[in-house]
């Protein structure tokens, strides 16, 4: 299985528009990070987590020539805004695009993109096959995720665990329940948007303990705010274990 960090940003990306901030202005291309999402390529089948508003921009970077589908973690813009974009694959491979969302998910779907759901289509919009996405574990084109119901503030969100890999981007509360689907797990991917508290976020030092509880043998942080620093400094405060993702990192599991 590969995995690729297609974005590690938080919801406004960084660089932020107008910030003047150290880690805004930093040359270092570890420190440009477009809004959080991953490419999953197991068993010959490729699977994107969430199509943020950098979509477009991700597809084109990593040269990705197919996806099988596209699974959604929830609803928030920086989730779901570069959505109409799939369409491109439409063209190319004459199919309709897979994709599986929970009914909340596939509600705000319906509401902001309601083009690819009207009676009288206008052509070329998105074609899809839409799914639906429950706290079960799913075979999505003869590959298993587990789903993982973690709370984003008041919203639940899902995290997904694919074989040894998991993935969870906006959180900042997991049940015991829900943990013992992540226990084992040699690779965990987790949000960390900055050292200072946050309403729905971990927190760097949250997502520190966290991987200390779960014990992965290798722990990613993502969904990462300007607020947290340079990349290269706050790398050097974390354990061995532990790894901040930037931009095009890939990992073979
Ligand atoms: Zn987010
Ligand atoms: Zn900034």
């Amino acid at each position: 299985m590969k995995i690729t960090f297609l974005g590690t940003g938080t919801s406004q990306g960084v660089p932020i528009i107008a910030c003047n901030c150290i880690v805004c202005t930093s040359t270092n291309a570890k420190d440009k990070r477009l809004r959080t999402s991953v490419l999953i390529e197991v068993n010959g089948k490729s699977f994107v987590i969430d199509t943020g508003p950098d979509f477009r921009q991700q597809m084109l970077r990593e040269e990705v020539k197919n996806v099988d589908a596209v699974i959604f973690t929830h609803e928030h813009k920086d989730h779901t805004a570069g959505f109409d974009d799939i369409r491109a694959f439409n063209f190319i491979h004459q199919k309709k695009m897979d994709v599986y969302a929970s009914v909340r998910v596939q509600e705000a779907i319906r509401r902001e993109f309601s083009y690819i759901f009207s009676d009288f289509k206008y052509p070329g919009i998105p074609e899809i096959n839409l799914h639906l996405l429950e706290n079960k574990l799913t075979s999505i084109h003869g590959v298993d995720f587990l789903p993982i119901e973690v709370m984003h503030y008041k919203l639940p969100v899902f995290g997904f665990r694919v074989g040894d890999f998991t993935y969870i981007t906006d959180a900042n509360f997991i049940s015991d329940l829900e943990k013992e689907k992540i226990k084992g797990t040699k690779v965990l991917v987790l949000n960390a948007l900055r050292k200072e508290p946050h309403l729905s976020h971990f927190t760097f030092d949250e997502a520190v303990k966290l991987v200390e509880e779960i014990r992965p043998e290798k722990a990613y942080f993502t969904h990462i705010s300007h607020q947290l620093g340079l990349h290269d400094e706050v790398k050097k405060e974390l354990p061995s274990t532990i790894e901040l993702a930037y931009d095009g990192l890939k990992i073979t599991i």
